[in-house]
């Protein structure tokens, strides 16, 4: 048997992780000047927590989420007869009193139709014992199961609360913010994350099973579109500092709950006017989720939905002033955008600012960044009300494939190959390589003697920098010939200019 990592999900391998290494890096130093500190998250979360924040009607929700029944000790499997059946009923009576599984009405009504089965058939069964002529209680699940209608409240027992990979994690610093009582700390909370989320779509360049965000997000009290600015600014201090040229950046409003729920509406009246010319998934978001049909990438659709009215047009002075401020602050910064009224995320979460970037290289996947204003989902998480956020996930995956694409490569990341030759001439080997490591440098050391050609041909197809070729003239001398690869450059030096040689050669 051979196995293979999943479908959509994928390894990645040196040296391409170095180049992501370099890039998660950069990400830590310029989050950092601006106040930011990493938060570390669990990949898995209580379902109803995307449910509730991402929400039901969203893609994520409804389809891609990898969620289980995080059932802890009742294995149904093992129901084999009336014993086994009444030991089960028993350890799910415990478990529920002592909420070990979820105390919903659902598994109160199971339980108690498992109780009344169990109690009837004990009362029936009484007795019985096959040894004395009595009714045989072996073939449970055939013989009483099926006729009782067992199987039916067993299954419908939940035995676990329904947990899910997180899909994105925003949801997740929230619920943090709040266990952790985070709006008692100083100032605007900043934290980033690093890491994989999880959603079932269908694989294609540039969108993964597990894929990998690089995430921000600031919660306070204040929502001064000064904020929105500054997260913009540091996104693309990230952007330049890993020299992702050419990205683009585009904004939108999609106003608040004081605007938007009008503007949805005049979108839904608009939309059923055309239903007939949309596709399938269009027409089941009219009803859904009207805003999705922004998303829409169908060409057929194209036209319709240019005709469609601009949410700009339909918000309230507030969101209209904060969307206009925004504009002023970036301009402050120079920074550079282009409006997209189209722009209206996928997640319910976000009001007013959204944005986008994109990136070249990519194909038809290429957003590498997404973001936006969350004012009320501290308070529709059970925070505290006053709470506002903002924050983005950069899609790590797309942007190495965009990096790539413009030819950024990992660095060499062997800097010295020791070729040794003569049993005596290894513990010296052994101890260069340890001195050359205690200064940082990667140093390869093959194991066995290798004759001398076959050593050097070995060091040039690892990438190494540099041989340091050890033999009996080097011990004899006490030096070190040591050869640099690209250009065959060859000298002898004793250790401590070995190490200095080395070290010039690190920084030049
Ligand atoms: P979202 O959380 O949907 O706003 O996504 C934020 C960013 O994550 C997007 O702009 C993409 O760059 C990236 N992303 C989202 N889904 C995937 C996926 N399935 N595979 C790779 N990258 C993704």
């Amino acid at each position: 048997m051979k196995f293979q990592a999943i479908k959509g999900v994928r390894d990645i391998l040196p040296p391409e992780s170095e180049l992501w290494n370099r890039v998660e890096q950069a990400a830590r130093e310029v989050f950092a000047t601006y106040g930011y500190g990493e938060i570390r998250l669990p990949i898995f979360e209580p379902t109803e927590l995307f449910a509730r924040s991402v929400g039901l009607d969203t893609d994520i929700v409804s389809k891609e989420m990898y969620s289980f029944e995080d059932r802890s000790f009742l294995a149904r499997e093992e129901i084999r007869d009336f014993a086994s059946f009444a030991e089960f009923v028993a350890g799910a009576e415990r478990a529920f009193k002592a909420g070990e599984i979820p105390q919903t009405s659902n598994n109160a009504s199971a339980l108690g139709e498992m109780v009344r089965y169990r109690d009837e058939l004990a009362k029936e069964f009484r007795g019985a014992d096959p040894t004395k002529g009595g009714k045989d209680l072996g073939d449970f699940t055939n013989q009483l199961v099926r006729p009782y209608k067992l199987l039916g409240p067993v299954f419908a027992l939940q035995m676990g609360p329904s947990l899910s990979l997180r899909p994105e994690a925003t949801a997740s610093v929230v619920r943090a913010y709040i266990e952790y009582g985070m709006h008692t700390r100083p100032g605007n909370v900043k934290l980033y994350y690093i890491g994989p989320m999880f959603r079932r779509e269908r694989p294609q360049k540039g969108r993964y099973r597990q894929f990998y965000q690089i995430g921000a997000e600031l919660l306070g009290p204040s929502d001064h579109a000064a904020l929105d600015a500054e997260v913009i600014e540091m996104l693309l201090a990230f952007f330049s500092r890993v020299n992702l040229t050419s990205a683009k950046l585009y904004i939108n409003s999609i106003g608040d709950k004081n605007c938007r729920p009008a503007y949805v509406e005049r979108l839904r009246a608009e939309l059923q006017r055309v239903r007939e010319k949309l596709g399938a998934d269009s027409q089941r978001r009219i009803e859904t989720n009207p805003l999705r049909v922004l998303d829409s990438k169908l060409p057929e659709e194209q036209p319709i939905i240019d005709k469609l009215p601009h949410i700009a047009d339909c918000l309230c002075d507030s969101c209209r002033e904060h969307y206009e401020e925004l504009k002023r602050q970036l301009a402050l910064r120079k920074i550079e955008y282009q409006e997209n009224w189209r722009l209206v995320r996928g997640l319910d979460y976000y009001m007013r600012t959204t944005f986008e970037i994109t990136a070249p290289g990519l194909g038809s996947q290429n957003a590498v960044c997404g973001g936006g204003r969350y004012d009320g989902l501290v308070e529709l998480l059970g925070g505290p009300a006053a709470t506002k956020g903002i924050g983005f996930a950069i899609g790590t995956d797309r942007l190495m494939l965009s990096l790539q694409e413009a030819g950024a490569a990992a660095k060499c990341a062997l800097d010295v190959y020791i070729a040794w030759m003569g049993v005596q001439a290894y513990p010296a080997a052994v101890a260069l390589a340890r001195k050359l490591r205690e200064h940082n440098f990667s140093v390869e050391l093959p194991p066995q003697e290798m004759k001398f050609g076959k050593s050097l041909s070995l060091a040039d197809r690892l990438g190494a920098r540099f041989a340091v070729i050890v033999g009996e003239d080097e011990l004899a001398a006490r030096q070190f010939t040591v050869k640099r690869l690209a250009d065959g450059d060859q000298r002898r030096l004793p250790e401590s200019d070995l190490l200095e040689y080395l070290t010039s050669s690190r920084t030049a």
